[in-house]
């Protein structure tokens, strides 16, 4: 581990990034990284008193994974009442944070799983932790992240079975209050800006209208099924790179701010604004309303971006392969729910595939294609999720009484607290 920069193997490198960061050459202080002076007081099973509470953030292992959970700037405020933040080494690496920006922010760095976990009474993740990290935390230490209970049962079984408390951040309820530490927001902006890059680099077409020597050029057509936080992020990014956008969504709501972006809604007999926000499922005679719409306009668009889901259900299908065959050849489809089951009857979830002439993306976990930034973002979800773990003396609560700990809180003492979760462990339906 270590604990200046003066240990560390790129301590040269160190020195010259602060001296680049602050103009001056020997203004350059050690960070007091160890600041055992300034320890958080545990109690109970917090730890010994005195030493102060450490917040671990491993490498993600996950295949694709290049995002890490808290990034330099964060690093730098949680340090600063006390808290130690140990990094698993290279664990910003593929985001473009080096151990060197965590060491001048004045976090740790474990050489390894083993030494960062040792005594980490908070560990920061992307993804759910594995297994074999589980087994090697302490009774009682705290793990949040993105947990996808339904698809880590055996993850969520074993956190139970030793004890450990998981806040799944995807179960942040989505009112005012938590909208700083809404990371499934923060992701589908990155997911919604990278679907609509993806679309435009894979399209033979210019996206913007262009009058030159060699003649105009007519804007291409963007499609956007689904306009929740993804959609309008696409809708945005395509509008700025010239683009003509047409729009849709179940719910009415969504009109107002397609439309405010400069996009055209379409417009259709059906409102599904269903609890918190969400949309309902649709019945079958409105599917069948819905998918004569957006055929003809799946049929005239040179790039279609689709973002459609339902939580807790399979994503609706929006676009059949009969209407593929309809498309332009050079038409490309990316699909972001292909987790989810695919919004087009022909997405392979984690494949591009190419039929009719037309190029269907099913691409997996887009927000770690814009690793920088959407690390950057999670890192300050998180900051503000931990911000209601802690008393105003610093110590950890001894009560997860704030709704958005209850709501989010999905293992704690042994027990499965999420209930859907709780169902589908012993054998209900989720
Ligand atoms: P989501 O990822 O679950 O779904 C994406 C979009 O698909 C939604 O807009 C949904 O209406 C749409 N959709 C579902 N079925 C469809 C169908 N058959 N055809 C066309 N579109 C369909 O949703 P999301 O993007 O995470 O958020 C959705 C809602 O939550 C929005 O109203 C958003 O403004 C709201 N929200 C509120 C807050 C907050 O208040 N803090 C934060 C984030 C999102």
């Amino acid at each position: 581990m270590y604990d200046t920069i003066a240990d560390h193997p790129w301590s040269e490198n160190i020195v010259r990034l602060r001296k680049s960061q602050t103009g001056k050459v020997g203004k350059v202080s050690t960070p007091t990284i160890a600041q055992e002076g300034k320890g958080i007081i545990l109690t109970g099973s917090n730890g010994p008193a005195s030493m102060p509470v450490v917040i671990a953030v491993p490498k993600e292992l996950t295949i694709g994974e290049d995002r890490v959970a808290t990034v330099p700037e964060v690093v730098q405020k949680l340090t600063k009442p006390g808290y130690e933040v140990r990094i698993e080494h290279d664990a910003g690496m593929n985001a473009f944070y080096p151990d060197a920006l965590y060491l001048a922010a004045g976090a740790k760095i474990a050489s390894s799983q083993k030494d960062l976990l040792n005594g980490a009474r908070i560990v920061l993740h992307v993804q759910p932790p594995t297994i074999s990290e589980i087994d090697q935390l302490d009774e009682g230490t705290i793990v949040i992240g993105f947990m996808n209970a339904t698809n880590n049962l055996e993850a969520v079984a074993r956190m139970r079975d030793r004890k450990i408390t998981a806040f799944a951040l995807e179960l942040v309820p989505r009112i005012t209050r938590a909208q700083s530490m809404d990371a499934l927001s923060s992701q589908a902006t990155a997911g919604g800006y990278t679907a609509a890059i993806l679309g435009a680099n894979n399209c033979p077409k210019f996206l913007p209208m262009l009058t030159t020597a060699a003649g105009t050029i007519r804007p291409a057509t963007v499609l956007i099924l689904g306009a929740g936080v993804a959609g309008l992020m696409a809708i945005a990014t395509a509008k700025r790179l010239g683009a003509i956008v047409e729009a849709y969504d179940v719910r009415r709501a969504a009109g107002e701010q397609v439309r405010s972006l400069g996009a055209k809604f379409l417009e259709l007999e059906i409102n599904a604004e269903g609890q918190g926000g969400y949309a309902r499922e649709l019945t079958t005679g409105e599917k069948a309303m819905e998918q004569q719409m957006v055929s003809a306009a799946v049929a005239r668009a040179d790039i279609v971006i689709t973002t459609a889901n339902i939580p807790g259900r399979k994503a609706p299908l929006l676009i059949t392969k009969e209407t593929v065959a309809t498309m332009r050849p050079g038409a490309v489809i990316v699909d972001l729910a292909a987790e989810s089951g695919g919004n087009c009857e022909l997405t392979q979830a984690g494949k591009t595939v190419r039929e009719h002439g037309v190029m269907i993306m099913g691409p997996q976990n887009l927000p770690a294609r814009i690793p920088f930034h959407a690390s950057q973002m999670y890192a300050k979800n998180l900051q503000s999720f931990l911000g209601l773990l802690f008393d105003k003396d610093g110590t950890i609560v001894k009560e997860f009484s704030d709704e958005i700990l209850i709501a989010s809180l999905l293992v704690h003492a042994g027990e499965v607290r999420h209930g859907p979760t709780r169902d589908l462990m012993s054998g209900g339906k989720p």
